[in-house]
């Protein structure tokens, strides 16, 4: 596959001289100075990802909730929460590091399919803007656990509007048959049932169809469908203030033209204006398109293999990162770009780039056309969304530093794993 025309990232990726640059500093430099694997970020790339959202929503009641399950690290929150943002959370443990990156609970909403009653109990005295509920069960939960602290648990019912993202099937969320969501046909009874409970109140309506969405006609279709309800419950006697659309925007790691946050965010308002709900607060949450191309994986050159015969003839570039580092490839078998580090002058070969990891699918992109020697840097592009934030220790593997640059600074905003400290709170028998 030959480099895109464009990188994706750019305009803060790109390369210059030969060398590859996030935000004009040169990768191949951070990856000598911090080590490698290495997770790099732009913050000026995370700030105007967010900053499109806000000018869009400009006068417009609203909140953007970054996703963090895309990218939980404390500086990434910190830099939306001092942009602004709210957050989406998914567990209690991300609501802590909300509060440890300064966040604000007030503008927090806790989405997920399984809470638990010790993570209500946590949300509840954090004091979240809203839980958005999956089911009927949980709303009686929630109920009993807001009484006993003798507080109003605030809700969105999360509909599922059973349509089509579009999208891979491990990340369309929006379809009958997946496990998210109170599905559309049940959603005004779970409504009456919601409101007649002592200790909820209900705020909202939510819905998020599934992640790497590239087209606007699956969020119309979703919105529709969900002010359709919005329309039946109050006109069953229960208000409903927001309406929350969830995330999934897609970004491009190859040749994807997803629209741009603006073109969603204007079409959003304009349904609800022509259908006459202008006037509602209005919640995003995304999470891929505020961080995915604000930053890049950095990795070293261990071992080329050039193909024998008896090996199908494949060519294995072995690099220091691997799919406890990046799980995309291996998850999904997603595409995402490779570019060297520093340019090299010379012919080109046809790469598998593998991770020393004991498994097949322990792969960062197949058949690339790169021109490598022991030693280089390659960086893993588009890197910024579900790469650190899903690493694991698989193979005993340290998890890898990460650096955010910053205009003329470069911050070490998480160091590398040390191996002692993956097995201090593990006991010999
Ligand atoms: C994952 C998730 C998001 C963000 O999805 P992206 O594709 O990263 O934008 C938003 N809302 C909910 C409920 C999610 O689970």
């Amino acid at each position: 596959m030959k480099p895109a025309m464009t990188l994706p990232g750019a305009p803060y990726l790109a390369r210059q001289a030969g060398d590859l640059r996030l935000d004009g500093h040169a990768l191949a430099e951070l990856a000598s100075r911090f080590g490698t694997p290495l997770y790099v970020y732009s913050r000026a790339a995370m700030r105007d990802a967010f900053m499109a959202y806000e000018r869009a929503l400009a006068g417009r009641r609203h909140l953007v909730c970054y996703a963090m399950k895309a990218n939980s690290s404390l500086a990434v929150l910190q830099t939306f929460a001092q942009a602004g943002a709210g957050f989406d959370i998914v567990s209690g443990g991300e609501l802590a590091r909300v509060l440890a990156a300064g966040g604000d609970a007030s503008r927090v909403v806790f989405s997920g399919v399984g809470k638990t009653r010790a993570e209500m109990r946590q949300a509840l005295q954090a004091g979240v803007r809203c839980f958005n509920v999956e089911s009927e069960t949980e709303l009686d939960t929630l109920n009993e656990e807001a009484l006993g602290l003798g507080c109003r648990a605030p809700v969105s019912l999360r509909v599922n509007p059973d349509v089509d993202a579009g999208t891979h099937p491990y990340i369309s969320t929006g379809l009958k048959g997946n496990k998210f969501g109170i599905a559309h046909a049940h959603a005004v009874a779970a409504y009456r049932h919601a409101a007649a409970l002592p200790g909820l109140h209900v705020v909202g309506i939510d819905c998020h169809i599934g992640s790497q969405i590239t087209q606007l006609a699956p969020y119309l279709d979703a919105l529709d469908r969900l002010l359709d309800l919005v329309e039946q419950v109050e006109a069953a006697g229960v208000p409903i203030y927001h309406v929350d659309v969830g995330g999934g925007l897609g970004i491009t790691y190859t040749d994807e033209t997803p629209p741009a946050a603006t073109a969603l965010v204007q079409a959003v308002l304009r349904k609800l204006d022509a259908r006459g709900h202008g006037h509602r607060e209005v919640l995003f949450e995304p999470g891929r398109s505020l961080v995915g191309n604000a930053g890049v994986l950095v990795t070293e050159v261990l071992v080329l293999k050039p193909g024998a015969a008896d090996a199908g003839g494949k060519n294995f570039c072995v690099v220091d990162a691997a799919m406890n580092d990046l799980l995309r490839p291996a998850l999904y078998e997603a595409w995402m770009g490779i570019e060297p580090c520093v340019q090299r002058e010379g012919p080109c070969s046809t790469w598998d780039v593998v991770g020393p990891v004991c498994e097949s699918s322990d792969w960062l992109g197949r058949g690339r056309e790169l021109a490598v020697e022991r030693g280089d840097k390659l960086a893993v592009l588009s890197a910024g969304a579900y790469g650190m934030a899903m690493a694991s220790n698989y193979n005993t593997r340290p998890r890898a530093a990460e650096v955010m640059v910053d205009g003329p600074r470069v911050h070490l905003i998480r160091e590398r794993e040390d191996a002692r400290t993956l097995f201090a709170g593990e006991r010999l028998l």
